[in-house]
């Protein structure tokens, strides 16, 4: 068998808490995969580049957890925050090209700007950013500079669409689906306080992870859209999408992700097997 037809999945949590029911699901989703096939390969990724939230002791917590269920991954895991020179190149490559623009909005300043518009622009996730700052002359965005603000980068999905042209990603549950370029709006893909940001390290790092297969949760298929589109503008080989569903409670609710009781490691502590929490998330 080529290489070429290896598959290879990750798992890609954030070490800013334990792993949960939820993500123990999403992890076998993407270990299953890989393992059903001949000299898959199931890669675990810690998207640590939150700042703040992210702990030490997380990381360790993560992979105990993943080692008791026999998730077991192959390599060793990658740490985002040592991918950020990756991440300034591509975001350098798309502002070389016009593709971004700096956006010195507050939280507050959006919200207000979206409550003054007589039709708030909305996405799958609520509003979406009112475009403020898309078209700030230079002397504007070098006078804010200069007073010391600071800014993030957006994508300029206007921009972008009319370069990439219409695109579509393949799922496994949905098969194609036409790419919506405006569903998200322009996106940040450099935080203020972080210099850089999910959309734009996640699709860098399964491109050089090479990842075959990326497999996650149905809520952030609306994410796969901009990935599409950033993968294309950055010239990155296409994945295979799986977005699988999500684990519910007993009130059909999605998963709270602070309620201790469905932490792996209480379970464990309680005297479950590793076989009777993964029978909990059998779908
Ligand atoms: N880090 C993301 C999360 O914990 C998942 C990223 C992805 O699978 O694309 O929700």
């Amino acid at each position: 068998m080529g290489m070429e037809s290896i598959i290879r999945t990750r798992f890609a949590p954030s070490p800013t808490g334990r792993l949960h029911l939820g993500h123990a699901l999403a992890a076998k989703v993407a270990h299953d995969l890989a393992r059903q096939s001949p000299g898959g390969q199931f890669l675990l990724r810690h998207e640590d580049i939150d700042g703040p939230r992210v702990r030490e002791e997380f990381y360790h917590g993560i992979e105990e957890d993943l080692s008791w269920l026999g998730l077991h991954w192959d390599g060793v895991p990658l740490r985002q925050t040592s991918r950020t020179a990756a991440y300034d190149a591509a975001l350098l490559s798309l502002r070389e090209r016009g593709l971004v623009y700096p956006c010195f909005c507050t939280r507050k300043e959006i919200e207000t700007e979206l409550a003054r518009m007589a039709s708030a622009p909305q996405g799958p996730m609520g509003p979406v950013y009112p475009g403020t700052c898309r078209h700030l002359a230079q002397d504007d965005v070098d006078a804010r500079i200069s007073e010391g603000r600071s800014h993030a980068w957006r994508l300029d999905a206007v921009k972008a669409a009319s370069q990439t042209g219409p695109l579509s990603f393949t799922d496994l549950r949905c098969g194609t689906v036409a790419v919506d370029p405006f569903l998200l709006g322009d996106v940040v893909l450099a935080r203020k306080d972080i210099g850089c940001a999910y959309h734009l390290a996640v699709v860098v790092d399964d491109a050089w992870q090479n990842i075959t297969h990326v497999t996650r949760g149905e809520d952030l298929l609306p994410s796969t859209h901009v990935h599409r589109l950033l993968q294309v503008l950055l010239e990155l080989p296409e994945p295979v999408y799986l977005h699988h569903e999500l684990m519910l409670d007993d009130q059909g609710k999605r998963l709270a992700k602070r309620n201790d009781s469905l932490s792996i490691a209480t379970m464990r502590e309680s005297g479950m097997t590793a076989a009777e929490v993964l029978a909990r998330i059998e779908l």
